[in-house]
């Protein structure tokens, strides 16, 4: 089932955070101001360790991974249930909330979904909204050029792992300065979360889900620190970060590590990234799942279906072609020609229509 919003304006959001922040034109054109990284000052372009950082990956991954072991030597049914369904909750804060309703718009939420998922993006303990949507949009921005700050043009280790233990270099700091954040900053329930996130998190990320299991069903206390935090900070983390740095295991390009591409033999390769960096604008992208299906697909259309979203923005399989068709005709980015193709057919439907094409 395909949906269309009333009115074009939410492929006209997709279109303005395509200009301001995707890569796709970019690596079309081959016209990154940045592509040219040696014209750069090196000391702008050092990224140094951060201790910090680093100590808390250590712990992160330490003290999770013994959440493994408790979790199958003391530890309720319960308790695992119930990690798993505050994981989930965290998954669905990033991909249904930083990723596609404030990094790239590609639907409107109501303030009762908004305030859902803002709390649910804290439970992945991944920082304000408002940094992970800056980091995000240029990421796609600076997407396979050196200023990306999850190292796009290297490798998985490099995207997953090295690029979250290390401060920014100094020009990847300025860039993100220069990003454009005034719808967020328009939006109170995702400013508020900035300014009192480390309240929310300490109570809704840390303190209540150790408590719940030693006040509500008598659990240990390993069972409660070690698997309702550490081992579901660990799974729910890496999730997240992979927002970032999956183009590596679902990517097409020849070019990566071989030893990436061997995670095939354990997940499915849908290529769902090469999409996303195309039409970033699609709240169809499948992360989990194939385009159309995927459960950050299902669950926005649930949302919408409960009226808690709508304007979802998305494009047809015609469409597609004939963007695709104009971009062989005219020579012109591919990028462009879809966007334009997007917004072409979205300005066929009268407003108040919902086309379903199966
Ligand atoms: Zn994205």
């Amino acid at each position: 089932m395909w949906e269309f919003s009333d009115d074009v304006t939410a492929l006209e959001r997709g279109r303005e955070m395509t200009e301001h922040s995707e890569n796709g034109v970019n690596q079309e054109k081959n016209v990154n101001p940045s592509a040219d990284a040696t014209k750069d000052n090196p000391k702008d372009l050092k990224r140094e360790a951060s201790w910090p950082a680093v100590l808390f990956y250590i712990h992160l991954n330490i003290l999770g991974i013994y959440g493994v072991v408790v979790l199958f030597t003391h530890t309720t049914l319960v308790t695992a249930l119930f990690t798993t369904l505050l994981t989930f909750f965290g998954i669905i804060g990033v991909t249904c909330g930083s990723h596609r309703l404030w990094a790239h718009r590609t639907y409107v939420a109501t303030p009762a979904l908004r305030i859902f998922l803002m709390l649910c993006q804290t439970m992945a303990g991944q920082g304000s909204i408002y940094e992970w949507v800056r980091q995000h949009r240029l990421h796609h921005k600076a997407f396979k050029t050196p200023d990306d700050p999850f190292y796009s043009d290297k490798d998985l280790l490099h995207s997953q792992v090295l690029a979250q233990i290390r401060t920014l270099s100094p020009k990847q700091q300025k860039l993100l300065d220069e990003i454009d954040m005034s719808d967020i900053e328009d939006d109170k329930i995702v400013m508020f979360q900035k300014k009192f996130y480390w309240i929310l998190y300490l109570v809704f990320f840390v303190l209540l889900p150790i408590n719940a299991p030693l006040e509500y069903w008598d659990d240990t206390v390993q069972a409660a620190l070690f698997v309702a935090f550490s081992l579901r900070y660990m799974i729910v983390i890496n999730v997240a970060w992979m927002v970032n740095s999956a183009h590596f295991v679902w990517g097409l390009d020849k070019n990566f590590k071989q030893s990436d591409s061997n995670l095939i033999f354990v997940i499915t390769k849908t290529y769902w990234p090469q999409y996303h960096y195309l039409m970033p604008w699609d709240y169809q992208t499948g992360e989990f799942g194939n385009y159309g299906e995927g459960l950050t697909t299902i669950l926005i259309r649930v949302f919408a279906a409960l009226e808690l979203a709508s304007d979802l923005s998305t494009i047809s399989t015609d469409a597609v072609k004939t963007g695709l068709t104009m971009a062989v005709d005219s020579g012109r980015p591919v990028v462009e020609c879809l966007r334009e193709a997007g917004i072409a057919e979205m300005e066929k439907y009268p407003k108040v229509c919902r086309a379903y094409n199966k």
